[in-house]
């Protein structure tokens, strides 16, 4: 998810590879660290900014010429010095460091355990470590991290060195980027260009399932089953700007564009679809337990509590255990009744908003029993929770939250599953839910593909200056999202509102330079919405529609109609967001807004 760098050349390693670290810096991280071939091996690593990392190496010479180093954003363990990387096997002659996610580290760390190796740290990364350590007898680098990686489920980019091998440096990949800088005598491997670009223009992508090896003689390239492959040198020709955002204009927009993977990295190893629930590790909460809770309060601030806000509805409908979304700085600021029946959920994606901290904080002190839903892993909702789901969207830039929150709602998804079945969920609606939230990152791909229709719409309408959001179940919060989102990037004032609401009072507002925003899906709601729309076209308002997918009759009613595929009821909201982000991206780009950091809004609001 972060940071990798790797040299094998003639120039001076660390100061080399520290700047490029400074070059992965925008991907966001929470610690770092060196390892260096120089004679034995050295690692220094450091929790925090690459600067205290600087300061642990000021002053020491390492004479090496080989050296990885990784920027680590955390997601198994906390983030400290001995959990950043690299990591090393039980002798100390290996270091790794790795991009990803270990799936199967628990059960592999079973068996390294059962053969007497020892760790150290608690990240799932280590086991690489120990499993290449233990394949290395007879064999060269490259082909024990082959034979390690073999055994390994998940999603890596790693690096490679041994102290027992001087000369060669070992990437590979698969769900995690690396690619290889071809210098004169001298050999990179990293995240992408960025730290590449100073030194060579001549890069080689490695794909998905493919390892390099890289030695004095050049570098050669293999199947992760060794089988070698042939590469071609592409040209590095983007600016820095572009490499950061991976060729998107804005971080907001990469984030939008990454949610099918997002989708998938929250119920990755989580969802067992044939049980028709889910595993959920953090929980820490055994079954008996989960079934004692009468009540679910959720506590969380802006995207995070219209997460909630989904939430509520999944869980209700899904698991029938009654459910109220408290904003968190309101719910400290009343005298809420919690007792040890009650389960508090705070959802925070950075774990440090300061409202729902403290929300979390009164919960427990009031006896309930409390869980978080965060993103960063070790942050301090997630520490003083004690228990929970990550969900493991990788470092959300973009001020505005996108990733995020589908994330979130993904989570709540997979947590309303495991107490569904718990309870009155049969085991073949479980499984129907189940498989129809595998084939979500599959639509949101198909919705992403129809961006330029979605932009067209927004310069067409950039010049409104208000909007009305509706949409009923569980796409009334969708509503007040895509309105907040639009608020929150454009500077548009936009008002969400459950839509047969609007007659008790909006209504009021609508003429020809009202724009409405319906969210008229296929579902449950959706003759009701219909008819909601026939009284804005009714009052001259002007219709933009988020529908399904082949819905001919909303063409009537709407001026402009954005579709999206078919999917179960539950799961709409996961969907029908998607353009809306896409339509407060695009307005707030003709606005000439800055997108990223939109005024007056913090990332992570520490303060109350
Ligand atoms: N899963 C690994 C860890 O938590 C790697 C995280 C990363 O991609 O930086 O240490």
């Amino acid at each position: 998810m972060c940071g990798i760098v790797g040299y094998l050349g003639d120039k001076d390693v660390v100061p080399l590879l520290v700047r490029g670290l400074e070059r992965l810096e925008y991907r966001g991280y929470d610690s770092s660290g060196v390892a260096v071939v120089d004679g034995g091996l050295s690692i220094v690593k450091s929790v925090g900014k690459i600067k205290s990392l600087k300061d642990r190496l000021d002053g020491r010479r390492f004479p090496g010429r080989l050296g990885i180093a990784h920027t680590r954003w955390a997601t198994h363990g906390e983030p400290n010095d001995v959990n950043a990387h690299p990591h090393t096997d039980c002798k100390g002659k290996i270091a790794l460091a790795h991009n990803g996610v270990i799936e199967n580290h628990a059960a592999l760390k079973k068996l390294l355990l059962a053969e007497g190796h020892r760790f150290e740290s608690e990240t799932d990364t280590e086991v690489l470590a120990h499993l290449i350590e233990r394949s290395l007898p007879g064999r060269t680098l490259g082909e024990a991290v082959s034979a390690a990686l073999q055994l390994v489920e998940g999603t890596y980019g790693i690096a490679v060195v041994s102290a027992d091998h001087p000369g060669t440096l070992v990437g590979a990949r698969h769900g995690s980027p690396l690619v290889i800088g071809v210098g004169d005598g001298e050999t990179f491997l990293a995240s992408d260009g960025a730290p590449l670009r100073e030194h060579t223009q001549r890069v080689v992508y490695l794909d998905e399932g493919e390892m390099v090896v890289i030695d004095e003689a050049g570098y050669r390239t293999f199947t992760i089953e060794g089988e070698a492959v042939d590469k071609q040198v592409d040209e590095l020709n983007w600016d820095l700007e572009q490499i950061e955002k991976a060729g998107f204009p804005h971080f907001m927009l990469k984030e939008i564009h990454e949610q099918p993977d997002t989708v998938r990295n929250a119920m990755r190893g989580r969802l067992l679809r044939e049980e028709g629930t889910a595993k959920l590790g953090g929980l820490n909460l055994s079954d008996d337990e989960l079934r004692d809770i009468r009540r679910i309060v959720i506590t969380a601030c802006g995207t995070s509590y219209y997460a909630g806000l989904i939430g509520e509805y999944l869980l209700e409908e899904y698991a029938r255990i009654p459910v109220e979304v408290e904003y968190a700085s309101e719910f400290r600021y009343r005298n809420p009744i919690l007792d040890e029946g009650t389960l508090v959920i705070a959802i925070s994606q950075s774990g440090e908003t300061a409202d729902t901290l403290a929300a979390l904080r009164e919960a427990r002190r009031r006896g309930a029993t409390v869980m978080g839903i965060v993103n960063v892993v070790g942050s301090t909702v997630a520490r003083e929770a004690g228990r929970g789901v990550y969900i493991h969207a990788g470092p959300e830039i973009g001020v505005a939250s996108t990733k995020a929150f589908t994330s979130q709602v993904t989570v709540l998804a997979l947590l309303t599953m495991h107490l569904g079945r718990l309870r009155v969920l049969s085991q073949a609606a479980g499984r129907a839910l189940a498989t129809e939230l595998e084939a979500l990152p599959g639509k949101i791909e198909k919705i992403l593909a129809g961006a330029p229709a979605i932009k067209e719409i927004a310069v067409q309408m950039q010049h409104h200056d208000n909007f009305l959001y509706l949409g009923r179940g569980p796409n009334f919060p969708v509503a007040l999202e895509g309105a907040l989102k639009l608020k929150e990037i454009a500077y548009v004032h936009a008002e969400g509102y459950p839509a047969a609401e609007m007659k008790h009072g909006p209504i009021a507002l609508i003429d020809e330079n009202m724009p409405v925003v319906f969210i008229a899906t296929r579902d449950a709601a959706y003759e009701k919405v219909m008819t909601n729309m026939q009284e804005v076209r009714a009052r001259r308002g002007k219709i933009l529609a988020i529908a399904t997918e082949g819905d001919a009759d909303i063409h009537a009613l709407a001026d402009y109609v954005i579709p999206v595929p078919a999917t179960h009821d539950a799961f709409v909201p996961l969907l029908s967001v998607v353009p809306l982000q896409l339509l407060a991206y695009y307005m707030a780009v003709q606005r000439n807004c800055d997108v990223d950091q939109p005024r007056n809004l913090a990332k992570s609001v520490t303060v109350e």
